[in-house]
């Protein structure tokens, strides 16, 4: 049985000290019966902050980007190690809006995935199809993509490190949500490759998370379906009562 897994990117949102508050209200209101691993993703800025807010929490604390390199002259980018100094223990790579609106290729979402692995943090790995690539019947081919360029070859012993973010790009920002069945049928899609490429084993034992304008309202029918482990959650994480709302939607 794989544990829930619920995530809050807050996106471009939130200075420090509103951050800080936000998680303070998080730790406050969590409800600590639901058996789920829960994080929050503020922007750089507000890391350290909100790390220290939640210390002696169960709530984790990860980065929306990574850079490839350590250290060196690399303007106006942050590293593994300093995300990690700064209280990170993971980081997403490959959010749609790094893909899609800043140009993020597949090759550069690879080096910072395994820049991650090699600084032994986790990795949210996002995938999803655009609206463009529904229409035209290519989701699981640009699953297909996604998946294999980000995760062949990666070593096993690194995997229980990984977690797979599906997201529909229609689905995120917009209010309009995958339907359930939608969001199965490609969470098992997404097993099935990780299956052929690490065997039924390693490929049970990852996580896959839907993202795409989950709400409290319909969390629960999301995450009880059989390939769903957890939610990563936008506009609907910068509230500590409708992130608390999700996660209750993880109660099994
Ligand atoms: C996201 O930022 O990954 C996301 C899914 O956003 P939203 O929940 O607002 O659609």
């Amino acid at each position: 049985m794989r544990k829930p897994f619920v995530a809050g990117n807050w996106k471009m949102n939130k200075t420090i000290s509103q951050g800080v508050e936000l998680a303070k209200n998080l730790a406050e209101k969590r409800p600590s019966n639901v058996d789920a691993d829960i994080a929050v993703i503020p922007p750089f800025l507000a890391i350290p902050s909100v790390a220290r807010a939640l210390e002696g929490t169960p709530i984790r604390v990860g980065a929306q980007d990574v850079y490839w390199e350590e250290s060196g002259a690399f303007t106006g980018e942050i590293s593994c190690g300093m995300l990690r100094d700064a209280g990170c223990s993971f980081a997403l790579v490959g959010h749609s809006e790094r893909r899609h609106v800043l140009g993020e290729t597949d090759e550069i979402v690879r080096k910072k995935l395994d820049a991650l692995l090699a600084a032994d943090m986790d990795v949210i790995l996002c995938v999803g199809e655009t609206l463009e690539e529904r229409e035209a019947d290519q989701t699981n081919s640009r699953l297909d993509t996604q998946v294999k360029s980000g995760l062949q070859g990666v070593s096993e012993t690194l995997l229980s490190r990984v977690t797979v973010a599906y997201e529909p790009v229609w689905a995120i920002g917009t209010g309009r949500t995958a339907t359930e069945e939608q969001a199965q049928q490609a969470h098992a899609f997404i097993r099935g490759l990780l299956t052929e490429m690490f065997g039924q084993q390693k490929a049970q034992a990852i996580r896959i998370q839907y993202g795409g304008s989950v709400k409290p309202s319909n969390a629960k029918g999301l995450l009880s379906q059989p390939d769903v482990d957890g939610a990563l959650v936008g506009g609907a994480a910068l509230d500590a009562d409708s992130f608390t709302g999700i996660i209750e939607g993880a109660r099994r």
